[in-house]
């Protein structure tokens, strides 16, 4: 499965709910697991966290969370389907976001600290996640991917927070008005 990457117009629609949990569904969920694994593969300094159903090309509300988002060798993910933010709050916090779909390029992305999320399970159980700090981060981040929206949208303008990997997997910040600013590859031709 190819990942879908900027700015191919899938990744800017908003998804449509699932509702009812059928085999499509669990096939998308068991190919959006093994793609996360195969781009870890290639990816050698990163984990890969999460992904959310239109970086496969579906126009589906579901998610995958990795159950450690610090452990690589912990291979399991969480299927979320349809989750809804019912509560965002604490106190923003500034932190580095990457996302499969935009290749090569890091931010420095303010967002909510702590968040209420409901959601159904792969089985269908209705559940409710509680999540602070770097998770929040993450379903926030994978929640907007299910309404067409993008980290680097929440930091356009922003001269100081777009950075780049280095080969030793370091970031080093990225000169805006020359290499983001005019790119059309982030934003598409639209909006650049
Ligand atoms: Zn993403």
């Amino acid at each position: 499965m190819d990942i879908v990457t900027t700015p191919d117009p899938r990744l800017r629609q908003k998804c449509r709910k699932v509702n009812k949990i059928t085999a499509e569904t669990l096939d998308i969920i068991a190919k959006m697991r093994e793609a996360s694994l195969e781009w870890e593969k290639a990816h050698p300094f990163e984990l890969s966290a999460a992904m959310a159903a239109p970086q496969l090309g579906f126009d589906r509300r579901i998610i995958i969370i990795r159950d450690d988002l610090e452990d690589k060798k912990n291979t399991n993910f969480t299927a979320l389907i349809d989750p809804e933010i019912i509560k965002a709050e604490g106190k923003p916090a500034k932190d580095y976001e990457g996302c499969l779909s935009v290749p090569a390029i890091y931010g420095l992305v303010e967002r909510p600290t702590k968040v209420k999320v409901k959601a159904l399970l792969e089985d269908g159980t209705p559940v409710r996640v509680k999540a602070e700090d770097s998770l929040a981060r993450t379903l926030l981040h994978e929640i907007d991917h299910l309404d067409g929206v993008l980290f680097i949208d929440h930091i356009k303008g922003q001269k100081d927070a777009f950075f780049k990997m280095n080969d030793k997997g370091e970031l080093d910040p990225v000169d805006y008005d020359t290499e983001i600013k005019d790119n059309h590859n982030l934003w598409g031709d639209d909006e650049a």
